[in-house]
């Protein structure tokens, strides 16, 4: 039966566009996706999209492990019920250890059990998965493709920047609420510059790590006593830079995470991750952590430098790329968040108002996690060990006294 919600999802990243994809698989038919500039223009479509099984432990390995099984019967469903391959496939992980080269007559590898491609010196190696615990998607298609679903079920993606909420005071409410203490106050319409408000009766904030830039919706709105934008100022962005050696490269199913020694006696952690489409994604090191992005995921500054340095890496790795074409350089920002956890749940103090972001390095991987527990969350009212330790309401703070 079709749910007639109003669900207006904000930010069309992997986070806001697995949300979708799960509620409309619930039910809900009347889903909006506002994204300010295109679907899975920040690090959801620039991310390398490794997804491991056990990497993480307690409750949050729990959360992982279903995320990483849910890929795989994800990406079977997608190819067999919608014709659409994401690149997902199984992979060997290793850990090799490299230094920068100084010395031309080390020989190169010789290590029988990395592909023949890897001609590095390396003096250190160590598998870190199988291809039991490790995977890779390719996180663009997902998100795009999650979304096409959504919208041939009913769905919509309004392309436009949310700039506020308005809101509603809710008089009758007096009960106290399942997780928090009662919420008087209800978002009736999302803003929208230079275009009509959207009206919905669940606004869910996606907007990763850009999302510190609604705080002063929530801080501007008078009929608050208390400071529900901490919430939002908790998170902020990590910029890092990729490369992309495109097109009939080494397509066997490995990832490689680096520790790599440079002459300068810094230890980097680069990571290189083949794709069966022939693509070769080199991922860099996290960079400076801000709360003053540039808007658009289009408009990100690249620094050649770091490109050319995560080529250099790569090259030496492999001397098959010498000659490759570096098709693709880019940056984007990771959302992070003051304490490491993401924030998923029901914003504090607020009635309809949701948010899930500060995935940092693992999005990509528990996307689909999310996508389903917040759905039981906001279907149900249904909360998962890790759901707790990611509320929210850890960053609330009072601000006034109540009366
Ligand atoms: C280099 C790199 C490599 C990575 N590799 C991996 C990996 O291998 N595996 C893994 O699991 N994770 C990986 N990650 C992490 C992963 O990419 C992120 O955690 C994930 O993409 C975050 O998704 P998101 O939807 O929260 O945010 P985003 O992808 O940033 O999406 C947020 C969206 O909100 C939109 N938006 C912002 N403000 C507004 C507004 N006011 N109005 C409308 N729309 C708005 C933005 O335009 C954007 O499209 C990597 C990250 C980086 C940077």
């Amino acid at each position: 039966m079709t749910n007639p919600t109003r669900i207006c999802i904000i930010g069309g990243g992997i986070i806001g566009a697995s949300i979708a994809f799960h509620l409309s698989e619930a039910g809900c038919s009347n889903i909006t996706i506002v994204e300010r500039t295109n679907i899975a223009c920040g690090a959801s479509g620039r991310a390398g999209g490794f997804l491991a099984k056990n990497w993480r432990t307690g409750a949050e390995g729990k959360f992982s492990e279903s995320s990483f099984l849910a890929h795989n019967e994800l990406a079977e469903r997608l190819k067999n019920e919608f014709s659409t391959d994401v690149l997902y496939r199984r992979l060997t992980t290793y850990n090799l250890s490299v230094d920068e080269i100084t010395d031309k007559t080390k020989k190169s590898n010789d290590s029988t059990s990395l592909p023949k491609w890897i001609t590095a010196n390396v003096h250190q190696q160590e598998i870190l998965g199988n291809e039991d615990t490790t995977a890779q998607v390719h996180p663009g298609l997902l998100t795009n493709a999650l979304v096409k679903i959504v919208e041939n079920r009913g769905g919509r993606v309004v392309i436009g920047k949310a700039n506020g909420f308005l809101f509603e005071t809710i008089t009758t409410h007096t009960e106290k609420d399942e997780h928090h203490q009662t919420s008087p106050i209800r978002a009736v319409k999302l803003l929208i510059e230079d275009q009509d408000p959207i009206e919905a009766d669940i606004f869910i904030l996606t907007m990763g790590p850009w999302t510190y830039q609604a705080a002063p919706w929530f801080r501007d709105a008078m009929v608050f006593k208390e400071n529900i934008s901490h919430q939002l100022d908790a998170i902020s962005g990590v910029k890092a830079h990729s490369i992309v050696f495109k097109g009939n490269q080494p397509t066997e199913p490995y990832a490689f995470f680096l520790a790599y020694q440079s002459n300068d006696g810094k230890v980097l952690d680069p990571e290189i991750y083949p794709r069966s489409n022939g693509d070769i994604y080199v991922c860099g090191f996290a960079e400076q952590q801000s709360q003053n992005l540039v808007d658009s995921g289009n408009s990100v500054p690249i620094d050649e430098k770091s490109c050319d340095h995560l080529r250099q890496i790569a090259v030496q790795i492999s001397s098959t790329l010498k000659d490759a074409n570096v098709e693709i350089k880019q940056a984007c920002y990771l959302p992070q968040s003051n304490d490491g956890n993401p924030l998923i749940g029901r914003l504090y103090g607020l009635n309809n108002v949701y948010i899930a972001t500060g995935h940092s390095c693992w999005g990509i991987l528990n996307s689909l996690a999310t996508g389903a527990q917040l759905t039981q969350l906001i279907l149900k009212g249904e909360m998962s060990p890790f759901l707790k330790q990611c509320d929210p309401a850890r960053f609330f703070r009072r601000t006034t006294t109540q009366k």
